[in-house]
């Protein structure tokens, strides 16, 4: 089923040509309404009327989150102030946040796209979504919730946390879909096994939408398994609108982003050069629709690929593979590049891993893996503990190229955040 048939199947032609018009559009507005666009275009001598191809893109400057932070509050409206009727704001956890203006336009769109995620994942107006994403500053929660009014869905605004409730509310109102971070679905995942619930049984549940933070397909599939339903993956940011920017369709291989709305480009990072369809860089993103606060080619530092080939599901608009991490994820060991992921995809895929991890970082190479594990290993024999221990340092090794020292911990005595979860801890003195 689909939300918009005609948008969402348009002929890849018609697809690029939209693209072109929205486009000139977009940049004729910044050019003349942003003083910081009109400064960088003039600075390389381009003027709106040079962009002839959606190629041509490249030929524009980079917006990066620097630009944002430097331009805040609202140094980048293409609007007058007076026509906003919302500000987010995205995490900043030191100094001031990135601020995101909608204008009311911007929020109905925002919400449209919404609207095609969740009618392409089977939603219907008869379903009941419950949203454990955290309302307020952020855009997680109220614009899902925006969309999720559209499709004509019950929405159960119960925020996150007390888990308890939660289950209450789940029961209560027949809650059939969860839109939920990973780490906190991996620990009400086991919380409802704990206490017994079965989920096929007791619960009414059969789908979740797993955003806002990177997972592993291992991860997708323990909650799949743990709670009888089907996970789709769900993506976006705040510069972007929220979640919304691209979102699994029932194949689950991939993400389609909206590209009506939005146009993606893969860079390598180091040199700024635009990549081939299946190679793996940071993604690129220009908004197409916005009114509000557009942005050029922002850098999302978030590494991903293009999928070049067709989705069996109709859908013309391209799919980007999980998010692999983000460019500022990266640490290194030893001089060896690695990302939190390939650490999640190692523990997640072996048996006897609970919900939880943490890397710590000591120095320039050492690193701790600390991990949870099932509470039955600790039944006395310490010969389950060491093999498990060795097994994991051995499967490490194998993905990471480097030796981590493994700690082996009892369910629950990891830190644990019902947002967006801190997997890395970096205790290196430079
Ligand atoms: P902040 O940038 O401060 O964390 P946001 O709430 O805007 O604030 O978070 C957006 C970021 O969250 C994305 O850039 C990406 O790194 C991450 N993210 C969102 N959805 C996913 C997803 N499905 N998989 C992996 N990472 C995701
Ligand atoms: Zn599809």
């Amino acid at each position: 089923m689909f939300w918009n048939e005609e948008l969402e199947t348009i002929e890849e032609n018609k697809l690029r040509n939209l693209q072109l018009k929205l486009l000139r559009d977009t940049i004729g507005r910044v050019y003349f309404n942003v003083p910081f666009y009109r400064d960088r275009f003039q600075q390389i001598n381009l003027k709106p009327d040079d962009i002839n191809f959606v190629q041509d893109i490249n030929r524009l400057p980079f917006t990066t989150r620097e630009d944002i932070l430097n331009n805040y509050p609202t140094g980048l409206l293409a609007v007058p102030r007076d026509e906003m009727v919302r500000v987010h704001t995205s995490s900043g956890t030191t100094g001031k946040p990135k601020a995101i203006f909608f204008t009311k336009n911007d929020i109905d769109k925002a919400a449209d796209l919404i609207a095609r995620c969740l009618v392409m994942t089977g939603m219907r107006k008869n379903d009941v979504l419950q949203n454990m994403m955290t309302y307020g500053l952020f855009t997680g929660a109220l614009v899902m919730h925006y969309g999720a009014e559209k499709v004509g869905v019950l929405i159960v605004p119960s925020g996150p946390g007390n888990t308890e409730r939660q289950i209450m509310l789940m029961k209560d109102f027949h809650t059939t879909a969860l839109h939920i971070t990973p780490s906190y679905a991996l620990y009400l995942a086991d919380y409802i096994k704990t206490k017994g619930i079965e989920p096929a049984k007791d619960l009414y549940i059969k789908r979740a939408y797993l955003g806002a933070e990177p997972y592993s397909e291992e991860t997708r599939k323990k909650i799949e398994e743990m709670l009888s339903i089907d996970v789709f993956n769900s993506y976006g940011l705040s510069e972007m609108n929220g979640p919304g920017v691209a979102f699994e369709c029932e194949y689950k291989k991939g993400m389609h982003i909206w590209e009506d709305n939005f146009i993606v480009e893969i860079i390598d990072p180091d040199t700024g050069e635009v990549l081939q369809d299946g190679q793996k860089g940071e993604m690129v993103l220009t908004t197409l629709q916005r009114e509000g606060m557009p942005l050029i080619r922002y850098r999302t530092r978030d590494i991903t690929t293009i999928i070049p080939e067709r989705c069996p599901c109709g859908r013309t608009h391209r799919r980007i593979d999980r998010i692999f991490g983000r460019s500022d994820d990266m640490f290194i060991v030893k001089g060896v590049n690695i990302f939190p992921q390939q650490i999640e995809n190692v523990l997640m895929a072996t048996k006897g891993v609970a919900q939880n991890y943490q890397i710590v970082l000591e120095s320039l190479d050492n690193m701790i893996v600390k991990v949870e594990i099932a509470k039955d290993l600790f039944d006395g024999n310490v010969m389950h503990l060491v093999n498990l221990q060795n097994k994991i340092v051995e499967s490490l090794k194998k993905e990471i190229l480097v030796k981590p020292k493994v700690e082996l911990l009892e369910p629950g005595a990891l830190p644990f955040s019902e947002g967006k979860a801190k997997r890395v801890i970096d205790n290196r003195t430079l």
